[in-house]
């Protein structure tokens, strides 16, 4: 069997062939934890150095090792990369941009990270709430998907979360959907980052015939996408221990381990998965999972609500991503993840909205606020999981716990350039005394300003560039028309 662990890799950004500045009074960029040490960036080249984009801010806040925050700064960017950063003034002397984004009461940040979504169903947001789980799914989610979901749908709401993604400054999500390959293909026109997973269920689905025809099928989209857009990373998404047996389960991690990619599954969600690994195998799911070397390979867990206190040690060793989903685990009362056990344990926690008909929005303002506040009630402690931590789970922390953590997730020379502006005008920042508190316990994602990837503005002053929205407006009203009028037709 396939053992190699962490098969898949990014490499070093390339600092030695860019034209690179550092400007001596910035705070300098920080070296990520768990990555080899990068060459340190070359010494200013010159004045005037002609880049593409410089986005500035009020507040710069990095959140690289020392959580730096820059006053009145800038970020300098370059064929897609971070190439400097520091006072506004030194890097306007510095730099002659094609474009600038310029600060009017706006803070510089990391792009968000969700790490865990189902973005097409934004079209199956609100169909049915309030709903036992079992009733919801076999009555409402199923029926609708069975009917519903082919390509098209897949096309229309995968735009709908893009748009939504990009105003509310997500940067890149982590997606387990059907029909990947129209995932990649919306990704790709969008600009946003992502990883897509095939879904291998063991059941017949809207693109499969059953598990061995998902992993094949997945195969072949791995093999199609694979080296094709460097912020396109095609991956497996096993859905769960209860709807794939352990042959399937072993049979999908050596495909990713033969692709070289990683898995996103859902893991230990609920206490029926739990109770179901115990009956079916002896053991609690996480255990399971790790006696049959499913972790030996990056695998991205999505939930992680009930892992025994023997398991969390277990998720730190072999550095699963755990994400961290508490709307979702509220709206359908899956219980409360120990996340601050688990962080203390040394587990790469991040977080995610997981699909919007469990949500219902993308908002990962939302997730980051609703992650803080169950902390605290949970363990009945105010001092746990403040809002640097947080803020950390959803740019840097998020990006570890996905394996790009030398990509992105901080604002620092040689990072690839996602990141977002969010507006401080609104009338409920007013007054800041802490810009980090603000942006944890303040905003939502209607505050973003402007949104870019890999160098490329996606939105600009609250205009969205790259997605037809009143096209995509258009086509979920008309589709979920249809959805209401077959679901009136069965329930009555
Ligand atoms: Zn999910």
């Amino acid at each position: 069997m396939n053992r190699r662990r962490h098969p898949y890799r990014f490499a070093r950004p390339l600092l030695t062939s860019l034209t690179v500045a550092t400007l001596a009074a910035c705070s300098p960029p920080s070296p990520q934890p768990g990555a080899e040490s990068a060459e340190p960036p070359a010494p200013a080249a010159g004045n005037g150095d002609a880049i593409d984009l410089i986005v500035q801010g009020d507040y710069i806040v990095t959140m690289d090792d020392r959580l730096s925050v820059i006053r009145n700064g800038a970020v300098a960017v370059d064929e897609g990369i971070i190439v400097a950063l520091g006072s506004a003034d030194q890097i306007t002397a510095e730099y002659s941009a094609t474009e600038t984004l310029p600060a009017g009461n706006r803070v510089v940040l990391p792009g968000l990270i969700n790490g865990h979504s189902h973005a097409a169903m934004t079209l199956l947001r609100g169909v049915a709430d309030d709903l036992e789980l079992m009733t919801w799914l076999n009555d409402y989610i199923f029926p609708a998907e069975v009917e519903f979901v082919d390509a098209e749908f897949v096309r229309i709401g995968t735009e709908l979360a893009c748009w939504e993604m990009i105003r509310g400054g997500t940067t890149t999500f982590v997606d387990m959907y059907y029909h990947p390959d129209v995932i990649a293909e919306v990704v790709e026109a969008c600009g946003l980052r992502a990883y897509v997973s095939a879904t291998v269920i063991g059941q017949r689905s809207p693109d499969a015939e059953g598990a061995d025809d998902s992993v094949s099928k997945g195969l072949a989209f791995i093999g199609r996408w694979q080296g094709r857009n460097s912020r396109i990373t095609p991956i497996f998404g096993p859905h769960a221990n209860y709807t794939l047996n352990e042959e399937q389960l072993r049979a999908t991690r050596d495909a990713a381990n033969e692709a070289g990619v990683p898995i996103s599954i859902h893991l230990s969600e609920s206490p029926y998965e739990v109770e179901y690994s115990t009956q079916n195998y002896g053991t609690t799911s996480i255990e399971f999972f790790d006696s049959i070397g499913f972790f030996d390979g990056l695998t991205i867990g999505a939930h992680v609500v009930w892992p025994t206190e023997e398991e969390i040690p277990v998720l730190a060793e072999k550095k699963v991503g755990v994400i961290h989903n508490p709307t979702s685990n509220m709206k359908i009362a899956s219980g409360i993840s120990p996340v601050t056990a688990m962080l203390q344990a040394g587990v790469r926690v991040g977080l995610g909205t997981d699909g919007a008909a469990s949500n219902n929005d993308l908002d990962m303002w939302e997730e980051m606020r609703l992650a803080a506040f169950l902390q605290k009630v949970d363990r009945m402690d105010p001092t746990v999981l403040p809002a640097s931590t947080v803020l950390r789970m959803a740019t840097r922390g998020g990006a570890e716990a996905i394996g790009l953590g030398d990509k992105v997730g901080a604002l620092a020379v040689g990072m690839r350039a996602d990141l977002i502006q969010v507006s401080f005008d609104d009338v409920h920042f007013v007054p800041t005394y802490d810009v980090m508190s603000h942006l944890v316990y303040v905003a939502d994602e209607q505050d973003v300003a402007s949104t870019v990837v890999d160098g490329k503005v996606l939105m600009r002053n609250g205009e969205v560039l790259t997605v037809d929205t009143e096209r995509v407006r258009r086509d979920a009203k008309a589709l979920a028309a249809r959805i209401q009028g077959a679901l009136a037709e069965r329930n009555r």
